[in-house]
């Protein structure tokens, strides 16, 4: 059978089994679920499939192996930047969880977590907990509001708050595995039907298997239990900003203690001016260079001077009784960050009435927002590629790789985003590569200055984090074989005939 007639023959026994309306061969479906906004054409898939249960996707896993047609699960799709809802290879079927398996299925207000199928969005979530009056909040990303909740963890995203640990704050899931069989992770696994403590115990009896179902082509995840912070009476946001790029050793040293020591409870974001301001500026200088050039330095300032911000931002939040008990904490926060006189406070009144820091706002209070996704447009043709690396907290270190990723950007004619998403000891770098995916020289450039960056920032012994379908099996290449091998031992235990995702983070 070809590949062509093996989908069609698996499409309609899907069909027969699960009803026409599980899935679709549709030119234009097929087509939409392609798209994405990396530097390469589209990935189309060979089918989407729409199941409403676990055992539905136990029978399409069953269905995969006998017509030997690889899936690809998605949730909700929104991975925009690291491939959307498009398949790492041509031709997978994509399953699309999200459409039908979307319920919430518990949310339990005394022990604070909620249970949740693949297609529940942070705006789901957030619209449930408030209709309820419920007195738990939720960490929102900066992403699309559709995004998947358990999606978003199982890839090991990044939301604000005291939860932004997102694959952190999960516990217990029920997965599909390769060869069709289901399993519970954790105090789940216990035989029978009652589980208190399946979402309320994260490590349980044996090994600790929930990791090896995040950013990895194991199995199908059909629901997680998601821990949920009670809301406190009174968040304050903060921001302080700095004018030079060179500040930024200097800020990360800030940050180090007052994450060591938990003064500040959320996650610290220290992000660039463009990072900020691309969402809710189009870049001024793009027509005269056709986009060949970065924003000049004089560009850069200008911005900067139009919104009142400096090169680097910092963002977070303080929890507390009210206002006024803040005080004394927003006022020691102020003398810390600005005790060299490089930092400038940026009081709450103050950073209402700029546009591109209410994303930190709406996120740091538990509500979803679109506002970032406006970056999209800060050059035309809508491409965007994430990159994901990161550094221990050390200043030094940071203020040297900053100057040589934004050398990197800028030779390939591209604006130089970060934003720092600093813990304890390690911030995640998020750079924002957003080019215009329809001219081809501009795709070129940003492909390689993905490349660059990645060699550059490994050629340090510093690896990424999440990656985008384009890059994976690259990536899975840096690494060492010993890792991958025994990868591809997993996935030959779990999935013998290697019908989930095959390629994805490179593990065929
Ligand atoms: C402007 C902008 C800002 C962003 N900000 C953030 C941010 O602050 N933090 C952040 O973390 N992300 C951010 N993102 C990235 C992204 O949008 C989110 O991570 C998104 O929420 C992912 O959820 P999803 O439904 O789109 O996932 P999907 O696209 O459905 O899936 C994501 C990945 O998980 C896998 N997967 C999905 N469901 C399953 C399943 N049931 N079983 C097994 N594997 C599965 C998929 O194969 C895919 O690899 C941002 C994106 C943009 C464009």
């Amino acid at each position: 059978m070809s590949v062509h007639e093996s989908i069609e023959a698996f499409a309609r026994a899907v069909a027969d089994e699960l009803g026409p309306e599980a899935v679709s061969l549709s030119h234009e479906v097929i087509d939409r679920y392609g798209e994405h906004t990396l530097p390469a054409p589209d990935t189309k898939p060979g089918a989407v499939v729409y199941p409403d249960s676990t055992r539905a996707v136990q029978t399409l896993v069953r269905l995969a192996n006998r017509f030997r047609v690889p899936l690809f699960p998605i949730s909700n799709g929104q991975n925009i930047g690291l491939g959307t809802r498009s398949p790492v290879r041509a031709g997978q079927v994509v399953v699309d969880l999200g459409r039908r398996m979307n319920k919430i299925l518990e949310v339990n207000e005394k022990l604070g977590y909620c249970v949740i199928e693949p297609g529940v969005s942070f705006q789901a979530l957030y619209d449930e907990l408030r209709n309820r009056d419920s007195k738990l909040m939720m960490s929102p990303t900066a992403g699309p509001v559709q995004g998947s909740v358990l999606a978003n963890a199982l890839d090991k995203g990044g939301g604000c708050g005291a939860y932004a640990d997102h694959f952190g704050m999960s516990c217990g899931l029920e997965i599909v595995l390769g060869n069709g069989e289901v399993i519970r992770t954790g105090d789940g696994a216990l035989a029978g039907d009652q589980h208190p403590n399946w979402h309320v115990s994260k490590y349980s009896f044996g090994p600790f298997l929930d990791g090896l179902f995040s950013q990895s082509n194991f199995g199908i995840v059909t629901r997680m239990g998601v821990w949920l912070m009670p809301r406190p009476p009174h968040i304050e946001p903060f921001f302080f900003t700095f004018e030079e790029d060179d500040s930024l050793g200097e800020i990360i040293d800030l940050i180090r203690p007052l994450k060591q020591s938990n003064f500040v409870p959320t996650l610290i974001r220290a992000n660039n001016e463009l990072y900020l301001l691309s969402s809710g500026e189009t870049n001024p200088e793009y027509a005269a260079s056709a986009g060949k050039r970065t924003l000049s330095d004089e560009g850069r300032r200008a911005l900067r001077k139009k919104h009142g911000i400096g090169a680097w931002t910092v963002s977070g939040a303080f929890y507390g009784a009210s206002q006024a008990a803040l005080a004394p904490n927003i006022e020691r926060l102020r003398r810390h960050f600005t005790a060299s006189g490089a930092g400038r406070w940026i009081p709450l009144d103050e950073a209402e009435q700029i546009g591109p820091l209410h994303i930190a706002i709406s996120s740091n209070t538990g509500v979803p927002t679109n506002n970032e996704l406006k970056m999209l447009s800060w050059r035309p043709g809508g491409g965007i590629i994430w990159l994901s690396t990161g550094l221990p907290m050390l200043g030094d270190m940071a203020a040297q790789f900053q100057r040589e990723a934004r050398r990197i950007c800028e030779s390939n004619g591209l604006e130089y985003m970060l934003s720092n998403v600093c813990g304890p000891r390690f911030a995640r770098g998020i750079h924002s590569l957003i080019y215009n995916r329809e001219d081809a020289d501009e795709a070129r450039r940003a492909d390689a200055c993905y490349r660059q960056l990645a060699e550059f920032y490994a050629s340090h012994g510093v690896f990424v984090g999440r990656a985008p379908t384009l890059y994976q099996g690259f990536h899975h290449d840096q690494r060492m074989s010993e890792l991958n091998d025994a990868c591809h031992a997993i996935k030959q235990a779990l999935d013998p005939n290697g019908v989930i995702a095959p390629g994805k983070y490179g593990i065929a």
